[in-house]
């Protein structure tokens, strides 16, 4: 189904929305990015004269109720958002009475669902080479359906409306899509906005296409890295995962972030960009710090030649005019993970330079994709998402799909 042609009026409808905000140690929301998401698809369920049931997860409690954790620190968030008063239930696995007193034009949000272990459906408390692994992983799938069912027990339709865990086949983002027919089931606004976004890099590649690989490691971005190397004209690879390419080739890296037991997989990186015909872009120079801290001394050094007790903590000027030229010509530009320890405003700087080319680059006429929470808290940071083409709210998903991989969120609802 799908949402725009669906009529919620008189329906109850169970929403899985990603309200895995940020919060300081107060509790407060320090960043409603997420939440401003959902609000297309929330608004239609309550403008139709729907009742909204909204559930998501909020960090890893791994199955146990953390305080720290409860999605009720952010119910005056959505309430206001939203702007009706959100109401609350405090058990997402037994809402029955909070679900039957809901009224046409109501919103309630449901407890962090990751306080069940079933939701991720990953057995708890034992380990994956115990022998008695497999048998208890199959009691969770089980007791992972009955939990699912009951969520769908709540409501005459679902929405799938959380990108950023649209990778997981979890009880709320993909499981309970079995109890509902397809008449009433869809995904929701931003999910349909994400897919988009992929399908315009993906099947409508205008090139040049320069991709944009940052953050601190290589091994998490493996699987992107080596799809990219078949679809990119320009791979510019960046941040602390530079070091360990420097490493590999035989540099002096001090103490810079590497992961010695990748040195092999960045030297493959560098050989299969070569056989594919892509310009990989490595930094040449960095900026290297003294301490791992916003007031470190620095000095700027080849990245392939650092003194030993400093450490490589953003690119050097010479990389971001380098990062810049392959950006500024691109027709299609997908940016994931910073350029250095942007965290740190004395370190943001090359960052802050790839976004600057982006944003030159889109407007003159990129397409421009952002994701993984990183670089979107860049782009933040530098005060610049209206000067690129889309900001998606997914990390690992996004990067999942670009892979190529089918996300079990979205097979769930179009059966693919
Ligand atoms: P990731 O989670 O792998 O996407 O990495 C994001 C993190 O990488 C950010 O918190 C950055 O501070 C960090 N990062 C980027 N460059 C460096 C670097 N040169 N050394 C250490 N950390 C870095």
């Amino acid at each position: 189904m799908n949402i725009d042609q669906f009529n919620f009026a008189g329906k109850k409808a169970i929403v899985r929305v990603d309200f895995n905000v940020p919060l300081d140690e107060n509790g407060n929301v320090t960043d409603e990015t997420r939440i401003r998401g959902a609000l297309p698809t929330l608004k239609k369920v309550l403008a139709d004269g729907g009742a909204l049931i909204m559930m998501s997860h909020m960090g890893k409690p791994k199955g146990k109720v953390k305080p720290e954790l409860s999605l009720k620190q952010i119910v005056k968030n959505v309430s206001d958002a939203l702007g009706v008063d959100v109401k609350f239930a405090a058990d997402c696995g037994n809402a029955d009475k909070e679900v039957a007193e809901l009224k046409a034009g109501e919103a309630l949000l449901l407890e962090n669902l990751r306080y069940y272990p079933e939701e991720e459906g990953k057995p708890v408390g034992i380990d994956k080479e115990d022998p008695a692994y497999s048998e208890a992983k199959k009691e969770m799938k089980e007791r992972q359906k009955e939990f699912a069912k009951k969520l769908a027990s709540y409501a005459d339709c679902y929405v799938m409306d959380a990108f950023g865990t649209a990778h997981r086949r979890h009880a709320s983002t993909a499981v309970i899509a079995d109890y509902f027919d397809a008449d009433n089931k869809m995904l929701g606004y931003l999910m349909e906005k994400e897919v988009q976004a992929v399908d315009n890099v993906l099947s409508n590649i205008k090139r040049p296409f320069t991709a944009i690989m940052g953050g601190s490691k290589v091994s998490t971005k493996i699987g992107i890295i080596e799809n990219l190397l078949g679809k990119v004209d320009n791979l510019i690879l960046c941040g602390g995962m530079t070091y360990t390419f420097a490493k590999a080739q035989g540099g002096n890296i001090g103490n810079s972030i590497c992961e010695n037991d990748k040195l092999d997989l960045a030297l493959d990186i560098i050989k299969k960009a070569k056989e594919n015909g892509v310009n990989l872009v490595l930094g040449t120079d960095c900026i290297a710090g003294d301490d791992f801290k916003n007031d470190a001394n620095t000095q700027i050094c080849q990245a392939n030649n650092i003194p030993e007790g400093w450490e490589g903590m953003d690119a050097g000027p010479e990389t971001r005019k380098k990062f810049a030229n392959a950006i500024e010509g691109a027709k299609t530009i997908l940016w994931n993970g910073p350029a250095g320890v942007f965290e740190f405003d004395n370190f943001a700087g090359g960052s802050k330079a790839i976004a600057e080319a982006i944003a030159k680059a889109t407007a003159n006429g990129a397409f421009s994709l952002i994701g993984g929470g990183d670089s979107v808290a860049c782009i933040n940071k530098f005060g610049m998402a209206d000067q690129v083409s889309y900001i998606s709210t997914g990390g690992g998903a996004l990067l999942e799909a670009i892979e190529g991989k089918v996300l079990p969120g979205v097979a769930a609802i179009k059966g693919e």
